[in-house]
Order: structure tokens, then C-alpha cells, then sequence
């Protein structure tokens, strides 16, 4: 049986005056998955979120949670809760209060409430910091705080805007593995919006990437890595090649695609392309072969380029080159050192690949 739908969003649209953010977007949550909500700055991320959470109106369109329309519903009569990128938790109250706040609005009984908070305390393993104030704590402390005080409600959806953004990189990568652990625990739903793609590939069940308020493209953090749909998708998410040519000829399910003075192949998977057409053509370093050339230059083989190294870049576990190529200066990354030993700058080399490895892209 396939997974509910827990939130659908039918032709959300929004103007702020005369300036159109989101373009009737579509897009359906299944419960209990993590989503996220990828973007550059402005593309409409957090406006979205918040027209989920019932922070914002849409101009058009409609907002369902479990099944319900809740396009006019206040923030507090929708199932969800937010958790911000700077906490906004209360000054005033020490961690067991802050926690406890929603609870206490709910009038629920004391004994209840402690029961509650302790859980919840536990499940960010905040378990002895009932007590303290919120200066007392550190950012990564902080905002386990707010995840505790956001769960204790027991939302359907939890919404978290970039709420990584204030703890440096350390504790940004710990308290990701942090918040899978509270995903499992709790199976609430999570809708996460960032605009840092390694955070979104780590957590995420599914991306949805956004460009200038439009969706260019939804799915899994591995299918939009292996077949970008566009070349904003191809750059945004992670290191790539894009190479740009005509197509000379296409046949049986591949595109032949001058670039530079040679010819790549590249398969279409049907997409309708026409011999003239400029295409583009996305290859992730990784998925190159280099080699060192020596001798005399001999003919270029289709689906490669020679060049020079132009950089080297140690990265610990793996080495980043940059190889300038009479076309374009091609990123190449390995786990391990070409023949034993790292390229060193200046070297004359070959850069391959197979024609499965380039991606054709059309817009
Ligand atoms: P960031 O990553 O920088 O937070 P974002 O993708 O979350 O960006 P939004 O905050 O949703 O983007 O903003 C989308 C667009 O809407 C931006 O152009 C922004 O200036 C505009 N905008 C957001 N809120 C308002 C508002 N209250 N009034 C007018 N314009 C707004």
C-alpha cells in the first residue's frame, strides 16, 4: 500500500503587491517522510513553509492537511509546527518552561506536563538541562530546546526553516544526525527548508528544488544527483562538468554532440532533440577517467579532451584537479592517486568518459 498523502498543495500562488514569489505550485507530502525544500536565497522557500504553516496567506491556491482544506485555518488550529532558524525561544523561561509552554496554553494537567517534557528532553538528550537558563546554552543546545519545544505538541508536520543555519559546521553536521535520530524516534513528518544542498542530500527523503518560485525539480537526493532535469538542477546540487555544443546527429536512443574539435555521445532517453539544437552535456567529476598522455599527440577519440592539469587540490580523502581543456576547464575528483601518483600541475593528460556517465539537457 503506498504511503498517504499528509500535506497537498494545489496551485499555490503568491504576489507580495505587485511581485509574483510562488507560481501555482503543486505538490503533495507523504507522512512521515523528510522533505525538503532546496533553494537559492529568494527563491520562495520560507514563504512557502510559512503558507503551510499558516503564517502567510496565498493569493491563490489551497493548502490540505490530512485531507482538510486549511487555506483559512490560523496558524494554531492547523497540525504543524515551526521550528526557526534562531530558535526564538523565551529569554524568560528556563529549558523545562520553554518546553512546557504549548503544553500549558493546552491547560493540560502538571503531572502530565513533566511526563511530557521529560520525554522530550530525553529524546534531544537534554535530559539534565531542565533548569537552566537559555544564555546558559550552546547554539547546538539551543536548538534541541526548540526541537523538544516544537515535538511536545505532537505535530503532524514538523516545518524547520534553516534551522541549522546559526551553529557552525561541526555541530551543523552532528545535529543533522540528530535530527534523522528524532525523525525515526517520532515518524512526525518532516518538511526542512535549506539552502545548502549537502544538508538537503544527507537528510532527505525527497528534494524539492526550487528556482525564482517556480518547482524545477522534485525526487529522491540520488535520482536528482544521476538525472538532473535542467542545468540550474545540474549545478545547484553538487560538483559538475557542463559541457555545450550542437547536436550533429542523432540515432537509436543517442545524441551526437560536437564539442571542441571532436564529437561526444551521449544517450537521449527520449528527449526530443534536433541535429542543429545546442545542447548541454553534465558529467560529475567523478565520473571521469584521466590519464597521463606522452608522446606525440594522436587523435582525440570521440567522448574525451585532452588538457593540462591547471590545478591540484588535496583534500585529505580524495583529490580535486582541474584539467583546462581546449573547451572547458574540466573538474576531476578521485578516492585514490592516478597510477600510484597525484597528477602534479602541468602534466599533459586525457580526460574520458563512457556515454552513460554525461547527462544531455535541454534547458
Ligand atoms: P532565503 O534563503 O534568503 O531565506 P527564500 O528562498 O526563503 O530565501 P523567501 O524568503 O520565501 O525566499 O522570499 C521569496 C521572495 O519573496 C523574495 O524576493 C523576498 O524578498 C520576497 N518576500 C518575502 N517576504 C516578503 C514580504 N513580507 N513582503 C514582500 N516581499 C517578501
Amino acid at each position: 500500500m503506498s504511503t498517504p498523502n499528509i500535506v497537498e498543495l494545489y496551485g499555490v500562488t503568491k504576489a507580495f503587491g505587485a511581485l509574483t514569489v510562488l507560481h501555482d505550485i503543486d505538490l503533495t507530502i507523504k507522512e512521515g517522510e523528510i522533505l525538503t525544500l532546496l533553494g537559492p536565497s529568494g527563491c520562495g522557500k520560507t514563504t512557502l513553509m510559512r503558507i503551510i504553516a499558516g503564517f502567510e496567506p496565498t493569493t491563490h491556491g489551497r493548502v490540505m492537511i490530512e485531507g482538510a482544506d486549511v487555506s483559512y485555518l490560523p496558524p494554531d488550529r492547523r497540525p504543524v509546527n515551526m521550528v526557526f532558524q534562531r530558535y526564538a525561544l523565551f529569554p524568560h523561561l528556563d529549558v523545562f518552561d520553554n518546553v512546557a509552554f504549548g503544553l500549558r496554553l493546552k491547560k493540560w494537567p502538571k503531572a502530565r506536563i513533566r511526563e511530557a517534557v521529560q520525554h522530550m528532553l530525553h529524546l534531544v538528550q537534554l535530559d539534565e538541562y531542565g533548569n537552566r537558563w537559555i544564555h546558559e546554552l550552546s547554539g547546538g543546545q539551543a536548538q534541541r530546546v526548540a526541537l523538544a519545544r516544537a515535538l511536545v505538541n505532537a505535530p503532524k508536520v514538523l516545518l524547520l526553516d534553516e534551522p541549522l543555519a546559526a551553529l557552525d559546521l561541526k555541530i551543523r553536521h552532528h545535529m543533522l544526525a540528530e535530527l534523522k535520530r528524532i525523525h525515526q524516534e517520532t515518524g512526525t513528518t518532516f518538511i526542512y527548508v535549506t539552502h545548502d544542498q549537502d544538508e538537503a542530500t544527507i537528510l532527505s527523503d525527497r528534494i524539492v528544488l526550487m528556482n525564482k518560485g517556480c518547482i524545477e525539480q522534485l525526487g529522491t537526493p540520488e535520482e536528482m544527483y544521476a538525472h538532473p532535469g535542467s542545468l540550474f538542477c545540474a549545478r545547484f546540487l553538487g560538483e559538475t562538468n557542463i559541457l555545450t555544443g550542437p547536436v550533429s546527429a542523432c540515432a537509436s536512443g543517442l545524441a551526437h554532440v560536437a564539442i571542441g574539435a571532436g564529437t561526444v555521445t551521449v544517450p537521449h532517453n527520449g528527449s526530443a532533440v534536433a541535429v542543429g539544437q545546442n545542447v548541454s552535456l553534465a558529467i560529475r567529476p567523478e565520473a571521469l577517467q584521466v590519464r597521463r598522455r606522452a608522446g606525440a599527440a594522436d587523435a582525440v577519440p570521440d567522448n574525451a579532451l585532452d588538457g593540462v592539469v591547471e590545478d591540484v587540490v588535496f583534500m585529505g580523502s580524495r583529490v580535486v584537479y582541474s584539467i583546462r581543456t581546449p573547451v572547458e576547464t574540466l573538474k576531476f575528483q578521485e578516492t585514490r592517486s592516478v597510477d600510484g601518483t597525484m597528477l602534479a600541475r602541468g602534466e599533459e593528460v586525457r580526460a574520458s568518459w563512457r556515454p552513460e556517465a554525461a547527462v544531455l539537457l535541454t534547458r
